[in-house]
């Protein structure tokens, strides 16, 4: 899923503007390098007189979204693309110094202009234009001639802050966006999207700051995304806006109490991050919990140190087949050594059929070789890259005596979440073990998981 929604946009933004502005600089580098070595075939006064008939510089050129449909693009990162035209053996390439002004082109008022030689045209990328000012660029031909063009730059109709962002809210947060200028509010609000939808209503806090307070708590732990658009009170289009966040809420208050009953954490498949792995037996030994690991047959028998260790340590080690094969599209004989080849083999009797892929024949042979079917009560849906909080949560709103709670060995949010959840269930009354457990889990109450 979207770990990397954490990172929030404004930095993202300012990392990308200087990307490019790295990219810009290597660029000219190599230009210049290439220029250097390069032998020189035509005198550049030789050549025909320079002709920008495709150059045209217009207020939608010049839009922040640009004419490379980049919307990352503003004019305060720096980027902005201004236009190009056919460059060869024509420009006084060789003087060219990156932001001190290009020979024959300049800019009134001054600004930095980048060169940019790609596929065979000439860009120009500009420093930092202002905001609504009106430009001019005078080009200086090799034959003498001159020829100006003038561009106005759009104001910043833009969102100069939103919410909520990334994740870790409350699903009761109204979303909201605040823009550079004063708004048409019938435009925002007719615009406003939310994915998935919600009904809700607006309110503003004043011309620029739109509120959308959804009548019902947003779906929790499901990645929402929000669009904003509309027009300036002066009719100019605003540039539309997308963001995503995903809303968590705190832990319940009320859990159902472990009135001194067990409540068994089970970790399944293995990872290939054997740091995770290890970090997951120090949290079980420093919380005093006896877990069972249904790593795969094959991930055991390459890591005999982990598995003698989590034995040492006191956890169960069973059966999750030998290679996660879907077993129900299998042969009787090869669900049979898919089942012989599992962990555990001959010291646990309870087998947990990869993603819950059952049928009465995987059902009927695993009995024959003497094993009961483990599933699961709760699962924590850790491996669907829920945040840590998510997942906390949701086995705490679930949590009964007796209770199978399922967990994966290389799911993200899983580290994070176990402290805080085997505090919280020891505190509710729960003892933390697979010892003294009442029944097997057979109907876990969702869908088919890893
Ligand atoms: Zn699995």
């Amino acid at each position: 899923m979207e770990p990397s929604s954490r990172v929030t946009a404004p930095r993202r933004w300012c990392t990308v503007a200087w990307l490019r502005r790295l990219a810009l600089a290597a660029s000219v580098l190599v230009l210049a390098v290439l220029l250097a070595v390069l032998p020189r075939t035509a005198s550049p006064r030789s050549s025909l007189p320079l002709q920008f008939p495709e150059i045209s510089l217009t207020r939608r050129t010049l839009a922040p979204t640009g004419p490379q449909g980049n919307g990352e693009r503003s004019f305060a990162d720096g980027s902005l693309y201004l236009g190009s035209f056919p460059a060869r053996g024509a420009l006084p390439l060789e003087s060219l110094t990156p932001g001190q002004g290009i020979p024959g082109i300049t800019l009134w008022p001054p600004a930095p202009l980048w060169p940019l030689l790609r596929e065979g045209a000439l860009h120009l990328e500009h420093g930092l234009l202002a905001p609504t000012t009106s430009y001019r660029l005078d080009l200086a031909w090799h034959d003498g001639t001159t020829q100006s063009i003038t561009f106005d730059t759009l104001p910043l109709y833009e969102v100069i802050a939103r919410g909520p962002e990334a994740g870790r809210i409350d699903p009761r947060t109204p979303v909201w966006a605040r823009f550079g200028v004063d708004v048409d509010r019938a435009s925002v609000e007719a615009n406003f999207r939310l994915e998935p939808p919600a009904a809700g209503s607006f309110s503003w806090l004043d011309n620029r700051t739109v509120l959308f307070q959804p009548q019902q708590p947003l779906a929790y732990g499901v990645l929402h995304r929000a669009f904003v658009a509309g027009s300036a009170l002066d009719g100019t289009p605003l540039s539309p806006t997308s963001w995503v966040f995903r809303p968590l809420i705190p832990p319940p208050l009320r859990v159902t109490p472990g009135q001194g009953a067990p409540v068994v954490f089970t970790f399944d498949d293995g990872t290939h991050d054997m740091q995770q792995a290890w970090s997951l037996l120090s949290l079980l030994r420093q919380y005093e919990v006896k877990a069972i690991l249904f790593p795969t047959g094959r991930w055991a028998r390459a890591h005999p140190d982990y598995i003698e260790r989590a034995l040492h340590d006191g956890h169960r080690l069973c059966n999750h087949s030998e290679t996660h094969a879907r077993l129900p599209r299998l042969t009787d004989e090869q669900i049979a050594q898919e089942i012989l080849g599992g962990a555990g083999h001959g010291s646990c009797d309870l087998f947990r059929p990869p993603s819950m892929d059952l049928s009465k024949r995987v059902e009927k042979i695993a009995a024959s070789l003497g094993y009961r079917i483990y599933l699961w009560d709760v699962d924590s849906r850790d491996w669907e890259g829920l945040y840590p909080e998510d997942i906390t949560h949701r086995i705490l709103a679930r949590v009964k005596p007796h209770a199978v709670l399922l967990f994966h060995m290389h799911a993200w949010g899983t580290l994070e979440a176990l402290p805080p959840l085997f505090a919280r269930l020891r505190s509710e009354g729960y003892l933390l073990t697979y010892e003294g457990v009442r029944g097997l889990p057979k109907k876990p109450s969702e869908g088919p998981q890893e």
